[in-house]
């Protein structure tokens, strides 16, 4: 289903995959369990936060397992694949729910109740955006990133430059925005389509990930005072339960 880098991968950029076989299956994000048919939701909550859907396809304690650095490898190439599977993984789930996200549906780049992220030009000004063009931004930005063989390098003896942890960190929550506009606006799609799994799936691997290796500021998790984040309920919700550390 998912898709590795689509250009001649270093020696062993695909490589770096922990051999335990449960860690790598989970990697892939697929398998779904079967869920129940018959979910009670609060009205009060958004239904990613109920039960059954919220820790569907998530088991206790294993994520660290898949985010950990193997053996041998050098961080910034780990760094590297994961983020590339991030990114192309929520660009194929947004590709399936992309013709729900419109200018009319998604005026704004939602992310919470009362949060709208704002998209921050070159220079410093910022704009308002509909969803689908912020997304599409963030998208094509980091497909550039991605092309940039000065930024993801993919000759064995080419260096990253010293900058790639802050590019990764800027990638990181740019990433997340779109994973809280997904969840915020369009978990009845995903439901529809069944794919809350995969989805909860991914995106535990991704906070996970980014705690493990700092690109993710718990900040930008749980949104600013008040901002009522959905996706940092979530998120405290996985830590509670064990799924995820803080
Ligand atoms: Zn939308």
């Amino acid at each position: 289903m998912f898709s590795s880098r689509n250009r001649a991968p270093r020696q062993q950029r695909r490589s770096p995959t922990p051999s335990g076989g449960a860690a790598a299956s989970n990697g892939g994000h697929s398998n779904p369990p079967s869920r129940p048919s018959s979910p009670s939701a609060p009205t009060s909550k958004p239904l990613y936060l109920c039960s059954p859907f919220a820790d569907a396809a998530l088991v206790k304690g294993n994520f660290k397992t898949i985010v950990v650095l193997p053996k041998y490898t050098d961080i910034m190439e780990w760094v590297a694949v994961n983020m590339f599977d991030f990114y192309t993984n929520l660009n194929e789930f947004y590709g399936v729910i992309a013709e729900t996200c419109t200018k009319d549906t998604c005026p704004t780049m939602s992310g919470g109740p009362s949060l709208n992220y704002v998209w921050t030009h070159q220079g410093g000004a910022k704009t308002s955006l509909p969803a689908p063009t912020y997304i599409d931004y963030v998208m094509s930005s980091i497909q550039n990133l991605i092309d940039d063989e000065n930024i993801f390098p993919t000759k064995s003896n080419t260096p990253f430059h010293p900058s790639f942890p802050a590019t990764i960190r800027t990638v990181y929550r740019q990433l997340l925005r779109v994973f809280a506009h997904l969840y915020h606006a369009h978990y009845p799609q995903i439901l529809h389509l069944r794919f809350e799994p995969h989805f909860n799936s991914l995106f535990a691997h991704f906070l996970a990930f980014g705690r493990e290796y700092e690109l993710l500021d718990t900040r930008d998790i749980k949104g600013e005072p008040n901002a009522a984040v959905g996706v940092g309920l979530l998120w405290e919700r996985w830590k509670e339960k064990g799924i995820l550390e803080g």
